[in-house]
């Protein structure tokens, strides 16, 4: 385990550099296009590739930093670059963690260098827990898994929504209801290998921002997976839903469900994200209002925007503190008792929302064009407090853990 420190360690500032590089060069010059193209960047997912950014090695090596801060480094240098382009990249690693928490060794060896493919040939895997009507109420959920013993397939049938990559994944993993007397305890992730007959792309989302990264529906019709495709096995997965039956029975204590399990593990990485997004329209305000004359004098030199840079700058380091603390609990193994996870990505997710709307204001009219990237900035900071559970689901995790009243 790694001791918590602010300073970063000359391993961690070399990556940081690195990554640094590989936003300021290739991604944010292709911002702008991506955004109005409203398609995957795959020459850019490419580039990453080519150097190693886009790989399940690099992943590996920022995920098991000891201290925690691999990954919210990686992420926060990622979407200062851009963040349509930053989710194009990274997008994968949600459907990556679904299989690291859920699956087996074997399962994992598998199914995770496929979900990337190779530097000349890549690939892109996506994670499908929401539905039309499951979204922050996972329970809702209505994709059906049954086990077909003589074969020892599983057969899915159901619509997903609002998947990064859904469509146009390799692999994609599917949360599903295997037990629906048990609501979201009866739930399991399972791995849906490339062109698997059944699945298919429904709407593609045209989307307020992050719009360089595809979202989709995915409708899963009588989709036949080995029974080997079960996250975790079958054994397993009997164990858990005897555990669960016996507890509902009895009232005992709640176990988690799998699409949870998943999000609770990326909810720091998603702030440090958003944390990126507020530090780049940040600096260009800052930038700009040291620049920009009006009534003869910078415009920094009025408290009133002044105030507000300092305002924008202590949110985002608070933020950055948040995120931090709560990647390395999660290294450490530390219980998150006041939903740290969760707190983090709420107090990141809104700074982005509030510093980049700041940004556009500081920007005055050029801020509301295309011209400058802070209008796009505020666009996709947007989704901050709408995905991986919103603000206002966050809030109830906070509020729950802390009262241990079931507040709804
Ligand atoms: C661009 C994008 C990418 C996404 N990527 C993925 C992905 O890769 N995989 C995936 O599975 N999902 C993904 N999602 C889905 C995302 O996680 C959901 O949109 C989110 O969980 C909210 O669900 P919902 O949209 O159905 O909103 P709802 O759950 O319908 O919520 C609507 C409003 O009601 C509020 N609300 C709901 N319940 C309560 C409550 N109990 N108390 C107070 N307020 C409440 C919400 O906070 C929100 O403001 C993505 C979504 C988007 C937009």
């Amino acid at each position: 385990m790694g001791e918590f420190a602010l300073e970063l360690n000359d391993d961690q500032k070399g990556v940081r550099d690195w990554i640094h590089g590989f936003a300021a060069d290739v991604i944010r010059p292709a911002a702008a296009e991506w955004d109005e193209r409203e398609e995957t960047p795959w020459p850019v997912i490419q580039e990453a590739a080519k150097i190693g950014l886009y790989s399940m090695d690099f992943y590996a090596q920022a995920f098991f930093d000891p201290t925690g801060l691999g990954i919210p480094v990686a992420m926060e240098e990622l979407f200062w670059g851009d963040a349509g382009i930053g989710l194009s990249i990274v997008g994968t690693t949600l459907a990556a963690v679904g299989v690291l928490a859920n699956g087996t060794e074997e399962q994992i060896g598998t199914w995770v260098p496929q979900m990337f493919g190779t530097p000349d040939d890549v690939k892109v895997a996506a994670f499908c827990s929401s539905e039309p009507d499951a979204g922050s109420d996972v329970s809702a959920m209505r994709t059906r898994a049954v086990y077909d013993e003589a074969k020892d397939e599983w057969v899915l049938n159901g619509t997903k929504t609002w998947a990064t990559n859904g469509g146009i994944a390799n692999v994609h993993v599917v949360v599903a209801v295997v037990d629906p007397e048990l609501g979201a305890r009866g739930q399991a992730s399972f791995v849906v290998p490339p062109a698997t007959a059944g699945l298919s792309q429904g709407q593609k989302f045209k989307k307020h921002g992050i719009r360089a990264s595809h979202t989709a529906e995915v409708v899963l019709e009588d989709v036949r997976i080995p029974g080997s495709c079960l996250l975790g096995g079958k054994e397993k997965l009997d164990e858990r839903m005897a555990r669960a039956r016996e507890r509902k029975r009895t009232g005992g204590e709640r176990v988690k469900n799998a699409a949870m399990a998943t999000f609770e593990a990326s909810r720091p990485a998603v702030g440090a994200q958003a944390v990126g997004i507020a530090r780049a329209a940040y600096e260009v305000a800052l930038d700009y209002a040291k620049t920009r004359v009006q009534f003869g004098r910078p415009i920094i030199d009025n408290q009133g925007i002044a105030f507000t840079i300092a305002d924008m700058r202590t949110r985002i380091d608070a933020a950055r503190l948040l995120v931090w603390r709560a990647s390395w609990m999660a290294a450490a193994n530390k219980p998150f008792t006041a939903a740290e996870g969760s707190m983090s990505k709420l107090y990141a997710g809104e700074t982005a929302k509030w510093v980049t709307a700041s940004a556009m204001q500081i920007l005055g009219g050029n801020g509301f064009t295309r011209e400058y990237p802070v209008e796009r900035m505020h666009r996709d900071a947007a989704i901050y407090t709408i995905f991986e559970g919103t603000s206002e689901i966050q809030r109830l995790v906070i509020a729950r853990t802390l009262s241990g009243v079931p507040i709804r």
